[in-house]
């Protein structure tokens, strides 16, 4: 069995992100990354929006609000340096009726409360110069937001790390299935292989409250999957959207609403919708599974969010299998969008923790096990942040 001095779960941008600082801290030791798949970035990392947050939306002081922003500064060189695709290119959240105005408002205080600069309101002519086929009453352009491949970044971080020198793997089709504590130390054993480590950080993003309860850490909240499906601008429409187009977020939720992005292959997706998976690693609409079925429907929290949130889920459930209401959607942002412009896209799944009082976790958490540092909960922006979040992590590991 090989030995290391310390090893991360999970081959997202989180691991990734880890794995690379934990070596620029400790360059003399021993490292491995566990990936179950057979590549990185296979789940939410290679399945989200591509965007650079600017901090915007999360309250002062959050973990959120503190990591997006120092992840922000340290994501831009970073993409620079090792020629990951990334483009800082603006975006407009439009309050398309009178009774949005006020969230905007409270939108562009959290922005300067988050140290945002350049922050420009717009009227409905301001939009138009933004982005010509977008209406509304007020929108509000934030310079920093921008785009990236977060599936580039992520090989980036790891190939950064297994080219130095020193004794760092990646070991992929490693699906960590038990975990001991043996000799001062965790043994990680599944796909027919076994390592050790000294101490162990998980980050399994959609797995990660089953890790960190087979590792026996304190967790009170679930996983639970909702799915977000985006169309895509038809060849003929994609120049309906020159950057990023927001709505103004309902702030019961903690999804930002469906939006128009520019990705950096130069498609545009719109969306994502929100609605709860019968999957955690599901990406069709009729995708199922019994386990993460009865598990999530077998928690108190879940009937609980359904309890409240019926109203909000019915209509995310109605646009998932519904085009027409999904246009209608976003023809909110987009009057002149017609059906033939949309083209079925892909999907991703959010891994969001839920307390068993049916709220949604909003913040990120990590929890310490005896060995071990589990990144239980990590929602958008934590791609954009996963340098500062990682920043943190390392922090809490000792050798
Ligand atoms: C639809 C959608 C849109 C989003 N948009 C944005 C955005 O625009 N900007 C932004 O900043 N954030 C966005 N996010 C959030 C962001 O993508 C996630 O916060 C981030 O990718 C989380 O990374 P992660 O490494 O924790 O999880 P993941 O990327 O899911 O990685 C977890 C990894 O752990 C592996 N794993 C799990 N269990 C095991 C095991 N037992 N053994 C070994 N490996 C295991 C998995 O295979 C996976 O590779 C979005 C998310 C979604 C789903």
């Amino acid at each position: 069995m090989k030995k290391f001095d310390l090893a991360v779960v999970g081959g997202g941008i989180i691991g990734a992100a880890t794995l690379y600082k934990l070596r620029q801290k400790f360059p003399d030791a021993r490292l491995v990354l566990l990936e179950k798949e057979s590549e990185s970035a296979l789940h939410q990392t290679g399945r989200n929006s591509g965007v650079i947050h600017s901090g915007l939306y999360y309250a002062p002081g959050s973990l959120k609000a503190q990591t997006c922003l120092d992840g922000y500064r340290q994501l831009i060189p970073f993409c620079q340096e090792h020629d990951v695709f990334h483009e800082v290119c603006g975006k407009v959240v439009v309050a398309t009726e009178e009774s949005e105005r006020p969230r905007l408002q409270t939108l562009y205080e959290r922005g300067i409360n988050n140290g945002l600069k350049g922050l420009e309101w717009l009227d409905s002519c301001g939009i138009r110069s933004h982005e010509p086929f977008i209406a509304g009453v007020q929108g509000l352009y934030v310079p920093q937001t921008g785009i990236v491949d977060y599936r580039g970044m992520t090989r980036a971080l790891l190939s950064h790390v297994t080219s130095g020198a020193g004794v760092h793997e990646v070991l992929y089709d490693f699906r960590v299935e038990s975990i001991a504590e043996r000799e001062n130390g965790l043994q990680l054993a599944g796909s027919g292989q076994a390592v050790w480590a000294e101490q162990v950080v998980f980050c399994g993003g959609l797995q990660a409250d089953r890790l960190a309860v087979q590792d026996g850490a304190n967790v009170d909240v679930k996983i639970v999957p909702f799915r977000g499906d985006y169309y895509e601008l038809a060849p003929h429409a994609k120049n309906k959207v020159r950057h990023l187009v927001y709505p103004v977020p309902d702030p019961q939720f903690p999804f930002l609403g469906v939006h128009f992005t520019r990705m950096h292959d130069g498609s545009v997706e719109c969306g994502p919708n929100a609605v709860f998976s019968f999957k955690r690693e599901g990406y069709s609409k009729t995708s199922f599974d019994w386990t993460d079925t009865l598990e999530s429907l077998g928690y108190a929290g879940t009937w609980k969010l359904f309890a409240k949130q019926w109203r909000y889920g019915l209509g995310e459930y109605e646009r998932a299998f519904s085009k027409s209401k999904f246009l209608k959607a976003l023809q909110r942002l987009m009057p002149d969008l017609q059906a033939e412009d949309l083209i079925p896209g892909r999907s991703g799944v959010r891994a969001q923790a839920l307390r068993s009082d049916g709220t949604l976790v909003d913040d990120f958490v990590f929890v310490r096990g005896q060995r071990a540092i589990h990144v239980v909960n990590a929602p958008s922006p934590a791609a954009t942040a996963c340098l500062a979040i990682a920043d943190k992590i390392v922090s809490l590991v000792e050798v």
